[in-house]
Formats: structure tokens, sequence, C-alpha cells
């Protein structure tokens, strides 16, 4: 049993959390079956074991002094956050005493997760500035807290089994609040940090438990630190982990913050007898703060970016961490948050260009310079020859880097450097106007969709036999120009006013974009967990961006041939590329987007030759990019807007530019999305019950408006009636010719039973509510 009695042992080399989806994604299979039925819990119960002794195994053979349990889950570290602290909202309480695997009750969890036939499931959002998204707890004045600690403590005990050090890593109160809503029937001025104090009892049970199991060390995630705190919540802060710091039994507590800066949160932590701070030296500041402020705490470096995948230069690196060595604590070297946002191993990426990938450092490949780092930090690097050989390969890494990875090409550079103010300039919003309305000639309201239609099997597999080798391109031409007549004849028949080809050659919207352009490379396995079973393979932009060929103009012209109706082209635009890919690190990431910007604007000038006169460029990241904190936030917007216009201001007036964005919290960046100048402007709005006509209201806005009155998350088609009440709302925010209709994103993971009745009344509610005017 461990006690605050004598300073803790040193943590040594560490990271904040693995990846746990499983090598082969064997996590996902056993879970997706599990949910048809065709797996037992016996069956996920032996896959999640598997699954984390593979993560144990890999940690501890990688020479890491402390590994991180408990950052493997079944679905979402929050949810297992609200098991862990009994916080189920009432809701649920009827759910559950099934089947149970690996210290989880899996029919309540995965209610929660998932929702049941008379339970929406938990909200879900992105987790800070990431592409991870986790459930948000629903927190109400009476909601229960009652710990249940088999989870960590199951984990904690599998790792002292197979002889590891065993670090349990937990969500701490602060974080888990900050990032809770209120729940539906909790008073008005309810906030669920109201009940921090008492949750903070939660946590001391929670440590005494561990106490009791022998725990030496746990860590306690508190990344909602890196935002921007008042002296109240600071305050607050400090009042938590001084009553945990101050109990008898416990593990010395490492407090890990990352995603960002949390030198303003630091005298608050260190001063409450933690025994440790984690702090993210790539998103924060390299640098050490006074060495007053971390009094005898010790510091873990988080000097590995758990984010990107370039790798460390490890002399660079070592150099700044020297800088900490004045601190009077410990100083151990981490990862800069979970390892849980990049995938597992770069060594099997054999289809990759081989700079690519000698540049690159996955999971795996980041245990290892965490160890180099921390070894040659303690003087030990020249003993060990692990750390001796990552420090080579580094600096050979760097030497070749620039060459061979497609950067420093002399057209790009002069390009970027050629671009001016009028190109990110269109005419004025009244001219544009009227030349649109001359030439397009649409009714009010006019109905159109966002893009994709279902991706059935058929259109799957045809794609998979493409790539495969199994169908040629004359055959693979064929199949998609069979769907794209099937799709355009279907929204004829509906009586849609602007047509889609519906996107059935892309297999996902960025990474379509990533394999037709210079300077990405694609991945075979990269996987990396989105929510819950769903995984995405970012694509690694890695060299200067340039557009070899045309890469929508053929789909979009034949799906054009086939009707009179205006036909709409379909691009991604420039910040969501790069937020769903892993960039390159050594320029500016506004430079990157202008020039992802200059390649699509050469698509919008092609589509626009080719006669569509309506141009939508995608941009549902254009939030997620939003620093946490506000004070680097207009910066950001000014790039990530500029980077948008560059991409769509070369068209003449009477080119429509549309834009998509898949989210409804207007208010904070509702200027910057006016700013787009997008002639119509695509939101998610159904889902959320119209909230942003009021943001609207609020601030107006100068371009056409088309809240989504269609919710595609859920598989319920909405009525005619339904539709026209969200359309009357949205009339009484919105003049009638700023107003357009459709669903509230695209259509690819909805099927044609739904979306064929769906669209039917989508018109008809369009139709009604036109008469009305
Ligand atoms: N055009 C894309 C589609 O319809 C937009 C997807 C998105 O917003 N995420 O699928
Ligand atoms: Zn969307």
């Amino acid at each position: 049993m461990s006690t605050t009695q004598s300073p803790p042992r040193p943590i040594g080399a560490t990271v904040l959390g693995y990846p746990r989806i499983g090598r082969h994604r064997e996590l996902k299979r056993t879970l997706e079956a599990y949910w048809r039925g065709q797996a037992t819990a016996a069956d996920v119960d032996r896959t999640a074991s598997a699954v984390r002794h593979d993560a144990l195994a890999t940690m501890s053979a990688a020479g890491l002094d402390s590994v991180p349990v408990n950052t493997f889950s079944l679905y979402d570290q929050l949810l297992d956050t609200v098991m862990l602290l009994g916080a189920v909202p009432p809701r649920f309480t009827n759910v559950g005493g099934g089947a149970s695997a690996s210290g989880t009750d899996l029919d309540l969890y995965f209610a929660m997760a998932r929702g049941t036939d008379d339970q929406q499931p938990l909200e879900m959002t992105k987790w800070f500035d990431t592409n991870y998204h986790y459930l948000v707890p629903e927190i109400g004045a009476a909601t229960p807290f009652a710990l249940d600690a088999r989870k960590p403590l199951l984990e904690h005990a599998e790792a002292v089994a197979a002889g590891v050090r065993s670090r349990p890593v937990v969500v701490g109160p602060w974080t888990f609040l900050s990032l809770a809503k209120s729940a539906a029937d909790a008073p008005s001025t309810f906030t669920p940090l109201d009940r921090l104090t008492e949750l903070a009892e939660v946590y001391a049970d929670l440590l005494r438990a561990l106490a009791d199991a022998g725990v030496e060390w746990v860590q306690i995630d508190e990344p909602a630190l890196v935002r921007d705190l008042d002296a109240t919540a600071l305050a607050r802060v400090h009042q938590v982990y001084r009553r945990l710091g101050e109990l008898s039994e416990r593990p010395a507590m490492l407090v890990a913050t990352y995603f960002g800066d949390a030198t303003d949160a630091l005298a608050a932590v260190c001063s409450a007898r933690v025994d440790g701070i984690a702090l993210d030296l790539v998103a924060g500041s390299p640098a050490p703060p006074p060495a007053r402020v971390f009094g005898t705490t010790q510091v873990v470096l988080g000097a590995v970016d758990g984010r990107n995948v370039w790798r460390t230069d490890l002399e660079q690196r070592l150099g700044e961490l020297r800088a900490w060595q004045a601190l009077p604590g410990a100083l151990s070297v981490s990862s800069s948050c979970s390892l849980l946002h990049v995938p597992y191993d770069v060594s099997v990426e054999t289809g990759l260009n081989p700079a690519v990938r000698a540049s690159v450092a996955f999971a795996d490949q980041k245990l290892g310079e965490v160890v180099a780092l921390q070894r040659a930090l303690s003087g030990e690097g020249s003993d060990d020859p692990g750390a001796r050989a990552a420090f080579a390969g580094s600096a050979g890494a760097s030497r070749t880097r620039a060459a061979d990875l497609g950067r420093g090409r002399d057209e790009v550079a002069q390009r970027v450097a050629a671009i001016r103010a009028d190109d990110r300039r269109r005419e004025p919003v009244e001219v544009r106007r009227v030349a649109q309305a001359h030439r397009l000639r649409l009714p009010a309201l006019p109905t159109t969709t966002i893009g994709s239609f279902p991706q059935t099997d058929a259109v799957r597999s045809a794609r998979a036999a493409h790539r495969a080798g199994r169908i040629d391109d004359a055959t693979y031409e064929e199949r998609m120009q069979a769907e794209i007549a099937d799709v355009v004849a279907l929204q004829e028949s509906l009586g849609l006013d602007v047509l889609v080809h519906g996107e059935p050659e892309r297999n996902d919207m960025v990474q379509y974009f990533a394999e037709l352009l210079g300077g990405f490379a694609t991945t075979g396995s990269g996987w990396v967990q989105s929510y819950g079973t769903r995984c995405v393979r970012p694509p690694l932009l890695h060299g200067d961006v340039t557009r070899p060929q045309p890469m929508t103009v053929r789909w979009t012209r034949y799906a054009a041939s086939l009707t009179d109706r205006p036909m709409k082209g379909m691009l991604t635009g420039p910040v969501t590329i790069l937020a769903w890919s892993f960039v390159r690190d050594d320029q500016p990431r506004a430079t990157t987007a202008d020039q992802v910007a200059l390649a699509l604007r050469d698509e919008v000038a092609d589509l626009e030759a080719a006669g569509v006169p309506i141009i939508q460029v995608d941009e549902p990241a254009l939030r997620e990019l939003l620093p946490l904190r506000r004070a680097a936030q207009q910066a950001y917007l000014e790039w990530a807007v500029a980077a948008f216009r560059l991409a769509t201001s070369g068209v003449r007036a009477d080119t429509q530019v549309h834009t998509h964005l898949c989210y409804s919290e207007f208010g904070e960046v509702i200027d910057a999305i006016d700013g787009l100048g997008a002639d119509v402007t695509s939101v998610e709005a159904a889902r959320s019950g119209m909230e942003l006509l009021a943001d609207v209201a609020l601030h107006g806005f100068a371009g056409a408006l088309g809240p989504g009155v269609y919710d595609i998350h859920s598989p319920r088609v909405p009525s005619a009636d339904d539709m026209a009440a969200l359309l009357r709302a949205a009339t009484r925010a919105l003049s009638p010719e700023q107003l357009w209709v459709n669903p509230d994103c695209g259509l690819k993971t909805r099927g044609y039973a739904e979306v064929r009745p769906a669209l039917a009344h989508l018109v008809e509610a369009a139709a009604r509510v036109r008469a009305e005017l």
C-alpha cells in the first residue's frame, strides 16, 4: 500500500494512453458481431482481454518504466467514467443486470452508448479539438454517484499478474463535470460543476480502493485544465485536489493535462499536494515556467507528439528537455497525450513510399522515442543501445526528410507567394444573387441534398473490386455511371430542385481527394478510433500539394448530362482536408491550407468550365479545429476562412458556391461562417431542433442558409408535417429568399428504404410552406 509519507518513485518513461481497437480492429469486429447477436459476452471478453494483453506486452517490451492501464475501453472513456462514478442517468436505470464482460455491465453500457427502443443514447461530441467523439455525461441535481471501481481494478490486476508496473488512468472530476451537460430535468440555474465537491468524495473512495489494491501511481486526466479558466474555477480545482491530496491512504497522483498549455492552472494544481503533473510540450509551451510554481511536484514531460505522426527530432527535443532539469522534482518523459489518436504501427505499412514511411512514427514507434528521450535525459542514453540507435535513426530521418517528401517544390511555393488579396474576393453578394437567380431560375425555398446518397452493398463492392483489380476501369466506370443515373432519376422523380450525383465513387470525403492529390499518402491499416467502433484512416499530408488532374469533373459532368435541372458539384474544403489528415508540421498550417486551397481552386475552375452552375465545398470540420483558448481563435479563423475563400473565389458571379457544415452550435463562429462568403450554407439543425435560428436572429446572416430539416443520424423517417414545422420556424428567423430546404447531412449511412420517403416528405413540406408565403 502506498502512502504520501515518502516521495513516490519517479514514473520514468511512459505514455498517457495507448490505442485500443486492436491491431486488426478485432475489438470493432467482435463488438459489431455482438450487437448483431452473432457473438457472446464471453467473445467480447476474450477479445477485450487479448487487446489489453497485447498493449501491456508491447508497452513493457518497448521499455516503458510505467505502463498506463484502464485506457482500454469497450466504447469510450467518458462512458467508462460514467460507469466508474455510478453517474448513470435515471432514464437508463431500468436497463442492465444482463451480460457482463471485463468488469462492465454490457446491457447498460451499450444502452447508454447506442440507445434502446425507447431511450436515445447519450449525446456524442468531439473530444476537445480532436476528431475523437466522446459520449456526453448527463448530470442533474439528483444524478446518483456511487463508485464502481471494477474495471480499473481488473485492469490493474491483469498488469500486475503480467509483471508490469501499472498505472491506472481515470478521467478527473473537473474534466468529467466540465464536459457533462445538465440533465433535461435539472433547474435552469444548475450546472454539472455544482456537484464538484460531492463528486470529489467518489474520487476519494476510488483512491482508497486503488491504494488497497497496491496501486503506486494513479493518472487523473484533466485536459479541461488547458482551457480558459478564471480565478474562481482555479480555486475550485485547487480545492478538489487538496481534498484528494490530504487522504492518508492513496496512491501517488499524477494529474495529466494535454491538448494545450496548462501554465495558468499549474499553481492551483501543484500547490494542492499532487505528486506529479503531466504537461503537453507539443501543444503547449516547450519551455519551463518558473521552478517555484512546481514546488516538489514531479513533472512528466509530454515530449513526443501523441496526435501527429511525424518522427520526433530527438536531438532537438532533448535540448528542449534539458531546460527543465533546473526543476527540483524528478522528471519523466511521455507522449503529449494518449496515443489513442494515432495508429498502432507504421512498420506494417509496406505500401507507403519509403521516404514517407521513414519519417513517420505511429504508437509503437513513439514508445521507442519516449524511452530514448527518457534514457538520454537521465544520462543513461549512451549505455543504452536502444536509445543510441533511436537517436541515430532520428538524425538520419531529419536529414532525408525535405528532399524526399515532395517538399520545397518551386512551382507550388511560387504560386503561394503570388496569391493576392483579390484571389480571395468575389463580386458583391447582391451582384451574385441577381446573376445566379437569372441563371438558375429556382423556386422559393429550393430543395436539395448534401451530396451523398446511400452507399449500397453494390456500390461498396464495386469500389472494393476495382481497388483489388478484380474489375477493370471500364467496368468500374460503367457501374458508377449506372448508380449515378439511378440517383439522378430518383431525385427527378422526387422533384428535388438542385441535384447531386450521389458520391458513389467516394470511400471517404477526405481520403478520396488525398488519393488524387500530390503531396498526400494513404495507409493500408492506419486506423484511428473516431467513436465507438467507428475508425478512420487519416491520410498523411507530407509534401507540397498539387493536383495532377481533375478529380471530380467527369462524374459531375456525366450526372449533369442526364438532367435539365441544375447539377451541384461536390468538393471537400481545405480546412476539413487538413483536419482529417496528419498534416506536415514543418510549415504553418495556414500555408498548407493555402496549398490545398489552390488545388481545389483549379478543380472549381474546371467544374465551372464544364458548365456546372453550383459547386459545394464542404467544411464540416471548420469548427473542430477552433483553438481551445479564446486568444488563439481569431488567428485560426482568419487563415481558415482565407483558405476557403481562396478555393472558391475564382468563379464568375453567376456560379453559385455552397458550403456545408455539420454542427448547429453556431454562436461563436457565426461571423466566420458568414465570412466564408458562400452563396448558400447548409447546416445540421434538425437534430437540435433548429437551435441555431436564435444565433441567426441575433447576429444576422448575409448569405442564404439551409438549416437541415431531416435528422439523418436517426433511422426515423420524419413526416412532411414535422419538416414543415421546422421550415416555418426558419421562415420566422430568415427571409424566405434566404432559405433553402435540405437534410442535416449526407445520406451515405442511411438506406433507400428510409431516404426515399424522407426526401418525398421534404419536397412536400417545401411545397406546402412555399404555398403559404
Ligand atoms: N458531401 C458530403 C456528403 O454528403 C458531406 C459529408 C459531411 O458533411 N460530413 O456525404
Ligand atoms: Zn454534414
